[in-house]
């Protein structure tokens, strides 16, 4: 049985689940790459043939030549964004890119806000980078926004910025008693110049992508899916959604699969999906963690996973596989799909534990709660199982991996009943177990 396009690839834990390389293995089977959410907050690695590629904005699928796309959920740092396409085309890489007008555009007192918010909070800080992320969509969501039609259109972005700035600069300034020492004429001219560069990518990709997944078959109206395979990127993880994850800690999107609608602009209609599910558990930042692990299994697992953030560097907080994470990521996205990643990090530890579910004093649940005071009181319940210990990260079919190996994934089958389609034993491209 193959993949179904379109396809929606959605994190199934707390982001960093390996999505950036699932992108890139499913990429050369599409057509068309389109990224829909969050901005340059989220990172996203790739290996190919030993050299490590870290994005941020474009997505996965530039490895492959793909068509790519930059919907209108995203934040764009303009600067970023040309730095990364630059940095393909010194390598003689084409980026055949279509960004939609209606993108939000990060600015300067977007990080300024950003990063005099998280002084204020002090140790209730959210772990911001001070990208500016959070405070874009603010603006998009308030109508202050400027977006990328108004970047590219000199007139318009300077009377957005005369309408919009004078109280961005009172805000920094006098709520936050911060300096900002940037003029309207300083952002006007820095941001004239991206908008200069990036012009020639513009494009409706709301119709596009409409007009490529449906096309009239009949004058009745009837609609037949055409053959373009189109894979669309989210970023971030499930539990990261602005609204359905573990709230505050998280971004200010949507990032479960059904997001994928109104951030491309879409019409409702069946789009597959495949959840990433890493063989253990990370968190960036703050906020409650049922299964983080402390001491050496912990180090042992952030320095064999090397799991530091890919912006930030951050070191990530590590913990076992949790299932009720799991089984709700599948409730909120529905997926027909799961891929088990860095399975071979695992191979490092002797004793290796799942979350099957959560008590919470006499109660025991098997998914996340609703209300993140109960989260916080949710103890893990857990079950062992004997590690492998050996190197797995050669090995291309299930039926070679160590019998300890085997039993681990069924036992994540059995108890998620999706179909697992792909087992990720390596950072490398073609260090896949696949199933498909
Ligand atoms: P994303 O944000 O979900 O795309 O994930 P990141 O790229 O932030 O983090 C995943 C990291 O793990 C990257 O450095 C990948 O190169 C690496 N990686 C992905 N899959 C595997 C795997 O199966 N094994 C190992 N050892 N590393 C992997
Ligand atoms: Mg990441």
């Amino acid at each position: 049985m193959t993949l179904k396009f379109p396809l929606i690839i959605v994190g199934s834990q707390w982001g960093d689940e390996g999505k950036g390389k699932i992108v890139d293995l499913l990429a050369c089977q599409a057509d068309y790459v389109v990224r829909y959410n969050g901005g340059n907050n989220a990172g996203h690695s790739v290996v190919v043939n030993g050299e490590k590629f870290k994005l941020s904005l474009i997505p996965s699928g530039i490895l492959h030549n793909k068509k790519l796309f930059l919907a209108q959920g995203m934040v764009i740092d303009p600067k970023i964004l040309i730095e990364e396409i630059e940095l393909f085309e010194k390598r003689g890489v084409k980026v055949d890119l279509m960004i939609d007008p209606r993108v939000n555009i990060v600015m300067p007192y977007h990080k300024a806000l950003d990063a005099a918010t998280e002084v204020w909070k002090g140790k209730k800080a959210t772990g911001s980078l001070h990208l500016g992320i959070g405070y874009c969509y603010e603006d998009k969501n308030n109508r202050s926004g400027i977006r990328f039609e108004d970047l590219i259109s000199p007139d318009s972005l300077k009377e957005r910025l005369k309408t919009i700035f004078p109280l961005k600069k009172l805000r920094i300034e006098k709520i936050f008693g911060q300096k900002f020492n940037l003029s309207i004429n300083d952002i006007y001219n820095e941001y004239f110049n991206y908008g200069k560069k990036l012009k020639k990518y513009l494009g409706d990709v709301s119709k596009t992508m409409q007009e490529t997944l449906f096309r009239p078959t009949s004058l009745s109206g009837l609609r037949g899916a055409k053959s373009t395979k189109v894979l669309f990127e989210g970023a971030h993880g499930t539990f990261l959604d602005g609204i359905f994850g573990t709230y505050p800690y998280t971004t200010a999107v949507y990032t479960i699969a059904g997001g994928v609608f109104p951030y491309v602009g879409l019409q409702p209609q069946k789009i597959y999906s495949l959840g990433i599910v890493k063989s253990y558990t990370t968190r960036v930042g703050n906020g409650s963690f049922p299964t983080e692990l402390f001491g050496k299994t912990s180090e042992k697992i952030r320095e064999v996973g090397e799991e530091f953030g890919t912006v930030s560097k951050r070191p990530r907080r590590c913990g076992w596989l949790d299932l009720c994470l799991v089984r709700t990521a599948i409730r909120l996205s529905g997926f027909d799909y799961l891929s088990i990643t860095k399975l071979d990090v695992l191979s490092a530890v002797k004793k290796i534990k799942i979350c099957v579910a959560y008590k919470i004093g006499r109660k025991v649940i098997k998914e996340v709660p609703a209300m993140m005071n109960e989260f916080s009181r949710c103890q893990p319940v857990y079950k062992e199982f004997k590690g492998w210990k050996k190197d797995i990260s050669k090995i291309r079919k299930f039926k070679e991996l160590p019998k300890e190996a085997q039993i681990y994934i069924k036992f994540i089958g059995k108890q998620l009943r999706v179909p697992i389609k792909i087992i990720s034993v390596g950072a490398e491209r073609n260090a896949n177990i696949k199933n498909f």
